[in-house]
């Protein structure tokens, strides 16, 4: 049985781990991702882990030409703009992540409805080591 607490560390172990896990309520039922430790809806702590298919399709996004520090050191800027979306996975969860292998300089070429896949990005090594959730062209 799964033990470890339901909260953004764990949510980055997994994805390090290439693991997709939200939580669903014991109570209610409702299910988060990324996880939350408390129902939003019935407002309990009987969260459990449960695993997600990273399968879904696009149903909004914005290229991003300005963005923070960490996406100007992975060498993102205005000539080079990042795109962030909306993905409503198979079993109707929306989770925002980084869309990537979308054209972002002709955002007009990236069509809502796209269906992707999941992919885990790993980032920095040791200590510095991140986990981050994207999505790309299925
Ligand atoms: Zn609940």
């Amino acid at each position: 049985m799964e033990t470890r607490p339901i909260n953004d560390v764990s949510y980055e172990a997994y994805l390090k781990e290439e693991k997709l896990m939200g939580s669903s309520c014991g109570s209610c039922g409702a299910r988060f991702l990324p996880p939350r430790p408390i129902c939003t809806e019935c407002h309990k702590a009987e969260m459990d882990w449960n695993e997600v298919e990273g399968k879904g399709k696009l149903v909004s996004f914005t290229c991003i030409a300005v963005g923070p520090p960490s996406m100007k050191a992975e060498g993102f800027d205005r000539n080079n703009p990042y795109c962030l979306g909306v993905v409503e996975l198979a079993d109707g969860l929306r989770v925002v992540a980084r869309i990537q292998g979308v054209d972002t300089k002709n955002p007009e070429t990236i069509e809502i409805g796209t269906s992707l896949s999941a992919k885990i990005l790993h980032r920095g090594e040791g200590e510095e080591a991140r986990a981050v959730l994207a999505f790309e062209p299925a």
